[in-house]
């Protein structure tokens, strides 16, 4: 069995229906890049991944436990005990404005990990900065840090909970052009380091280097499903040409 294994994802609001049937799976190491228009549902599917969503319907599981099976949640604690297993970075880095870099890496672990001492929680904390070159940084709020600063410290946020696996919506698309690159370098590096993820991205070239597999989503639906060379050099699908002439 797959680490992750959709199927049949259904998601709507009201009368909307925003994810259709969304099947694809997971293995560990993979770099999926999730692309297509806006719209087209990318953000809610992996907002349902990490129970940020109510699913409608279908199946979800993760390491061989079900966070949803035809529709129906296991119980609270299976549910977060799934998605304790997964970190998720955001187009707007979402630090709190009034904490340190330091303490907003170091709140959120010791809330999850209550027996560990300070001292070790330090390490740690000082080990994930250092990871995205923000170590220098650690006492400062991050309002004095720029957008790709900020995300930084957002990815080491998300890594100091141990995560297997990590999901990014757009971690790029809030920053100016020259700032995307010290973000996507530090997902880069995670991804030679084996690190699972799943990364909604408008960045082509990042997809094409660094995916194992590109999934295609319009209109709430997966249309195609490659390797970065199948899907960027010879898509099958109009609506993938038709995509991705936007971006040449
Ligand atoms: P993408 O990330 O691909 O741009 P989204 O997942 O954000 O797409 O949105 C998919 C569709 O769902 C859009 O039509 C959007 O307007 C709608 N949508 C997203 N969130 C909500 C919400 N909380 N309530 C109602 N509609 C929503
Ligand atoms: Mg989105």
């Amino acid at each position: 069995m797959s680490f992750i294994s959709v199927r049949n994802l259904k998601k709507s609001y009201g009368k909307l229906k925003v994810l259709k049937d969304i099947s694809f799976d997971v293995e560990k190491g993979d770099v999926i890049a999730v692309i297509g228009s806006s719209g087209s549902g990318k953000s809610t599917m992996l907002r349902c991944l990490i129970d940020l969503e109510h699913i409608g319907g279908g199946s979800v599981s993760v390491d061989g436990e079900h966070l949803i099976e035809d529709g129906k949640y296991s119980p609270r604690e299976k549910v977060k005990e799934i998605t304790s297993k997964m970190g998720m970075v955001f187009q707007s880095f979402n630090l709190f404005p009034h904490l340190t870099v330091r303490k907003n890496l170091e709140m959120p672990y010791s809330l999850n990990n209550k027996q560990t001492g300070i001292s070790q929680i330090n390490a740690i904390c000082d080990s994930m900065l250092r990871k995205v070159g923000m170590l220098e940084k650690a006492n400062v709020l991050p309002s004095k840090l720029s957008g790709g600063q900020q995300q930084r410290v957002a990815i080491a946020r998300a890594m100091m909970l141990n995560p297997e696996i990590m999901l990014f919506d757009e971690p790029t698309s809030a920053l100016d052009p020259e700032l995307t690159g010290e973000v996507l370098s530090v997902i880069k590096q995670l991804a030679k380091e084996k690190m699972t993820m799943i990364v909604v991205t408008h960045e082509m070239s990042f997809a094409r280097d660094v995916a194992t597999r590109v999934l295609f989503m319009d209109d709430g639906l997966i249309l195609e499903e490659g390797t970065p060379e199948e899907i960027f050099t010879n898509p099958q699908n109009q609506r993938t040409k038709d995509f991705l002439s936007n971006f040449i």
